[in-house]
């Protein structure tokens, strides 16, 4: 069983949108001097889909959400022909081979999305061909149901947030993920301000919840250690990506500092990269995103790296291929939810473009043991709203 042809298309999002706001969450280009659409860099209205398809016609579904265009252009020129006429059961190998002919410039970034994409349709090609859900390939089910968080609470009006938060108290979430909206630039100000979201957030949720909170590296080391201090009352489960993702010795000082536990790894590539993670002691949990850390070949070897180290993993993103990983590892005690919303960042075109996600009941998440792959398929009910580019 050969695989026979590649398939890439962009879906991009002409639809109705949620108009961007200001403070909305702190994201690296804040420390820029340029001011306008500061939220420019971290929306993302377009996602790739990447389709293999076998000899016998099956046809196994991966994707990628970072630069769509480029990604496509990626596999299009160079990694369609590297996988096309293997056998999509020879993973490990077709993954070195996408690794090592494109070392020079595709081990991180651009180059490690567009993998990713072809890695996690050829887990949902096999899971097909074999008639088994791809955790069932993984290392199977290591959970009753998987728990997971609601993943949102961006900066806003407190009354607004307040609402919000009481919305997951009421349906059942035992753990919240919540956004800062002021960084270094925001002086002494702007602190209190991350304070009364923070203060709000677990008024609501009571002491009992989980809270956790996310810079998405909008601070500088120096901010982010000033405001552990003034976190620390609050109980915070873990306070995401302070710094940028290159900031390595950041990281381990900030963790240092025993605080609150620091957690990162989001916009890191590769087994190579979470072993540096690991090493320098830099994270309290590991959040990798199969998107783009190299699909599911290279997510479980975090995962046994992780489970190795005692350090827990909580994929980046909900979505299908991190369930799958988060149900076949003991290491993953917990996933992201992302609730699902009209569109604003981004990352609720994946309900728009896919269909057959999981949607919580009180908190936790199910997957199916019959179901072969990775179990979603693409929607037609939202065609209308995408420009496709083949
Ligand atoms: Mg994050």
């Amino acid at each position: 069983m050969k695989i026979k042809n590649v398939r890439t298309r962009v879906f991009e999002w002409k639809g109705k949108i949620v108009p961007p706001a200001r403070n909305f969450c702190t994201n690296a280009a804040d420390l820029l001097f340029e001011r306008g659409d500061n939220m420019g860099s971290f929306r993302f209205h377009g996602w790739l889909v990447c389709e293999i398809e076998t000899e016998d016609g099956t046809v196994g579904i991966g994707n990628a959400a970072l630069a769509p265009r480029v990604t496509k252009s990626a596999i299009d020129e160079y990694y369609a022909a590297l996988v096309i006429g293997e056998d999509p059961f020879d993973t490990e190998y077709i993954w070195q081979k996408m690794y090592r002919r494109t070392h020079a410039w595709g081990r991180k970034g651009i180059g490690m999305t567009a993998m990713s994409a072809i890695d996690i349709a050829i887990w949902d090609l096999m899971g097909k061909e074999v008639g088994k859900p791809v955790f069932k390939l993984l290392g199977g089910r290591t959970k009753d149901k998987i728990r997971c968080y609601a993943s949102k609470l961006y900066g806003q009006p407190l009354d607004a947030l307040a609402r919000e938060a009481q919305s997951y108290v009421d349906q059942g979430f035992q753990s919240v993920k919540m956004r800062f909206g002021w960084g270094p630039q925001d002086g002494p100000e702007g602190m209190k301000k991350n304070l009364e979201l923070v203060r709000t957030v677990r008024d609501v949720i009571g002491p009992d919840r989980d809270l956790m909170c996310e810079c998405y590296m909008g601070w500088t080391f120096e901010y982010a250690k000033r405001m552990l201090r003034l976190l620390e009352p609050f109980n915070i489960r873990w306070l995401e990506e302070p710094v940028i993702a290159d900031d390595i010795e950041g990281y381990k000082e900030l963790r240092k500092l025993g605080v609150l536990p620091i957690s990162g790894g989001e916009h890191e590539f590769t087994l190579a990269g979470f072993q540096q993670l690991v090493d320098q002691r830099a994270v309290d949990v590991i959040q990798y995103d199969t998107n783009r850390v190299g699909g599911l070949t290279a997510a479980r070897k975090i995962n046994a790296l992780a489970e190795a180290y005692s350090i827990p993993i909580i994929p980046h993103a909900g979505q299908m291929h991190n369930y799958h990983l988060t149900m076949s590892t003991l290491a993953s005690p917990m996933a992201e939810f992302f609730p699902v919303h009209d569109v604003e960042v981004g990352n609720e075109l994946f309900y728009y473009i896919f269909k057959g996600d999981p949607q919580p009941e009180n908190g936790f998440l199910q997957l199916d043991d019959d179901l072969p792959g990775l179990g979603i398929e693409l929607s037609d009910e939202y065609l209308k709203d995408f420009n496709i580019i083949e």
